[in-house]
């Protein structure tokens, strides 16, 4: 009797995780399970071509594609602006009058340098929200991702390097659902404080491990605490980077530390719904920083989504706010234009998008860099755990009726609790 119970456990545990495709990985329901590493050839393969997880990427000495490319542009950056300190403003003797459009310190978001594009903080269109979250891909989205599928609803995700290659069968579900995928960095350092060279490697092989990954480039970034100034915006330009900040901020991120409560980023969030409800928003639309970083700002996404509803007439990606129907480098997937969009019409091309294919080996699109062909059957070791927080613990179905969407009943606690019942028979 006890070895059966144990087979039972072992054959219900290993049914509920198929963890080499896109769409195994997003059934998966149980975050502490989708949390945990996994290896995933096509990147496995490739490892020496990226920077190490978790570190501040550097242009490999290996890398001659990255080294010509950043060659090309390193002319394009100015030479008159100064490496920032990584602690940002406070104490820091800086020229007040801002001379290089540096957000950290006066919000900028108008370059001062002659040819760099202005930055993006809230959309043109009238009571709409662009709609997006930064930090990810965060191992246990699945259920926030079953949410938005469950009301159509897509949304922008700025995604670290280094959270894509530890958890990309977790990035390609964001293409497949037709969501816009931007680029978060590869480590997510304030970027001032880097030189050009390591600013470059940053933003250049998050584009390169997303691509590799999920088949297409992004063309849009956000920098990490909207640090960036006129030397940043250069580097990101230079690589085709629109540059996308926000006007509001929720500060969802920074839940239970320093005392913070529910109800503070509740508030949060109130101020530009208030705003709305004000008719702030009737010439043109906001933009708010959320995280897809841990259970609570996904739930708290989750909990506030009505409230947003009932205030913007339209909450849609970023990149459809803009009416850029061509998001990513590779123009075999299209976006609906914000007309199209409002219209009822979400849905992107996602069946034109080649994600890597563990069955057979491909890669489908080909890579614009030295990047070659993924080998379905080189190294299986997983990559080492992301620079996020841990999966949490369940969360508590107590606090609200929108929890159900985080509430589930394992399959390995199904699985164990038949096998204590036949124990005790
Ligand atoms: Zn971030």
């Amino acid at each position: 009797m006890h070895s059966t119970a144990f087979l039972l456990i072992l054959a219900v545990g290993s049914w509920a995780q198929d963890r080499t495709t896109e769409a195994g990985e997003a059934a998966i329901k149980d975050p502490g399970v989708e949390c945990s590493p996994y290896g995933y050839p096509p990147v496995t393969a490739q490892l020496s071509a990226f920077p190490p997880s978790a570190q501040r990427a550097k242009i490999l000495p290996s890398d001659t594609t990255a080294q010509a490319l950043w060659r090309d542009i390193s002319s394009k950056v100015p030479t008159n602006i100064a490496v920032k300190p990584a602690s940002g403003p406070p104490g820091y003797n800086y020229d007040g009058s801002d001379p290089d459009c540096w957000w950290t310190w006066s919000r900028c978001v108008s370059p001062k340098q002659p040819g760099l594009e202005p930055d993006v903080a809230d959309v043109p269109e009238p009571s709409t929200l662009g709609y997006g979250f930064d930090d990810g891909p965060y191992c246990g989205h699945n259920l926030f991702y079953d949410f938005l599928a469950s009301k159509d609803q897509k949304t922008t995700f700025f995604f670290i390097g280094t959270n894509v290659m530890d958890y990309p069968l977790e990035a390609q579900r964001a293409v497949v659902d037709g969501h816009e995928v931007c680029v978060h960095t590869w480590s997510h350092p304030p970027m001032t404080s880097l030189s050009n060279e390591d600013a470059f490697a940053e933003l250049y092989y998050s584009m390169q491990i997303i691509k590799l990954v999920t088949g297409v480039t992004p063309t849009c970034w956000r920098p990490p605490y909207g640090d960036v100034d006129d030397r940043i915006r250069a580097i990101a330009q230079a690589l085709g980077l629109q540059n996308i900040l926000w006007k509001y901020d929720s500060d969802d991120w920074q839940f239970g530390s320093n005392g913070v409560t529910k109800e503070q980023i509740d508030a949060n969030y109130e101020k530009m719904l208030n705003d709305g409800r004000n008719g702030l928003f009737d010439t043109k639309g906001a933009i708010i920083l959320s995280h897809e970083l841990n259970n609570f700002t996904l739930q708290e996404a989750i909990d506030i989504y009505p409230e947003i509803m009932s205030v913007f007439k339209h909450v849609v990606p970023v990149g459809v706010a803009l009416n850029k129907t061509y998001p990513y480098v590779e123009k075999d997937f299209v976006l609906p234009s914000f007309e199209e969009y409002i219209h009822g019409m979400h849905t992107a091309t996602p069946d034109d998008v080649d994600i890597p294919d563990v069955s057979n080996g491909t890669n489908g699109n080909s890579s614009p860099t030295t990047i070659s062909t993924p080998n379905a059957a080189a190294s299986s070791s997983a990559p080492s755990p992301p620079p996020q927080a841990p999966p949490p613990a369940a969360p508590d179905a107590s606090d609200n009726g929108a929890l159900t969407h985080f509430t589930f009943i394992s399959p390995m606690i199904v699985a164990t609790a038949i096998a204590l019942w036949m124990l005790a028979c």
